[in-house]
């Protein structure tokens, strides 16, 4: 009775966590809508399977990056859902969705017997590759244990209680912070530039002093100053944390200025940038905005 693992969503989290799984020798069955995803998979050691419910049918418990909350629910919860499945037990959930789409959805799947582990991810590709995610789990503890060898596999494992929704507001919090500091760096930076300093000597400056975020630290020297503008983390889905992490304020009456204002920078970004927008192009909307 050996348990089983599946893998929905193989894109740029879940592709390459996937692959850390298959590398610390655990089979699995993988699903994603996009065939070429899948097939990178496949040539990795991993079993295809034709969809959440087929794989439902024959994996005890299966992870989940999915984009959208929508997208989470379809998949687990739709017709065709993996809450249908003969053998699925446990289903892990590592997307960005929200706190209450983490309950209403938890709530849905236990009333036929299913567990959902919440499980937010943060770290981007490089972390995803690398297994240096700070992985946010809210879960019963028992589910907990059975579980951490693998979710070590993906970072530092931090154990948030037995709720689900509160990894899922551990990582808004984090979301919010790292789309406010890459959209309050890029003003200081275009400000900076446009007065005649240089970008390089900026950064430098910046992370020696108290300026220092994940922005200067990361983004802007691997995806800024390069003019690649790639950083993996798609403008509509930082767009979708911030709107949760404002949604989720308002609805428990704290203030979200600085949120509210990134959000629609984010908006902006979509807008000018189109679907295929990286979270980065929010810094060229402040260029194109200032003239640099
Ligand atoms: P992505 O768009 O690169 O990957 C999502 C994958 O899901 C794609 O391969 C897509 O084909 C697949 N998919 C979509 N709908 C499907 C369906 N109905 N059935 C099966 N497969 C389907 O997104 P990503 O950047 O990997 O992000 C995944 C989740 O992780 C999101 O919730 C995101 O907010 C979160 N996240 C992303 C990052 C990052 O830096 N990219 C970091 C932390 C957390």
């Amino acid at each position: 009775n050996i348990d089983t693992y599946g893998f929905i969503g193989l894109g740029n989290m879940g592709g390459p966590l996937a692959g850390r799984l298959l590398d610390a020798g655990c089979p699995l069955e993988v699903f994603d809508r996009d065939e070429a995803a899948a097939a990178r998979l496949a040539a990795q050691g991993a079993t295809r399977r034709a969809s959440a419910i087929e794989l439902a049918d024959s994996a005890d418990t299966i992870f989940l990056s999915l984009p959208t909350p929508e997208i989470v629910r379809q998949v687990t919860l739709g017709a065709d859902g993996l809450i249908h499945g003969k053998r699925v037990k446990r289903v892990v959930d590592l997307s960005t969705i929200g706190p209450r789409s983490a309950k209403a959805i938890s709530q849905a799947l236990a009333e036929r017997g299913i567990v959902y582990v919440d499980a937010p991810v943060s770290g981007g590709v490089m972390g995803a590759t690398r297994g240096t995610l700070a992985v946010m789990v809210a879960c019963p503890r028992g589910h907990y244990d059975a579980l951490e060898s693998k979710l070590k596999q993906f970072g530092p494992v931090f154990y948030l209680g037995q709720e689900a929704g509160l990894g899922q507001s551990m990582k808004l919090a984090n979301n919010l912070l790292s789309a406010s500091a890459l959209a309050i760096t890029a003003e200081a930076m275009v400000m900076g530039v446009k007065s005649g300093l240089e970008p390089g000597v900026m950064l430098d400056v910046l992370n020696a002093g108290s300026g220092r975020n994940s922005a200067t630290q990361d983004k802007f020297p691997k995806a800024v100053l390069p003019g690649t503008f790639d950083i993996g983390f798609a403008a509509q889905l930082a767009y979708k944390d911030v709107r949760l992490c404002v949604d989720e304020s308002e609805s428990i009456g704290v203030p979200m200025i600085v949120g509210a204002a990134v959000r629609e920078m984010l908006v902006l970004t979509n807008a000018l940038y189109g679907e295929a927008a990286d979270f980065t192009d929010m810094v060229r909307l402040v260029e194109s905005w200032g003239g640099v």
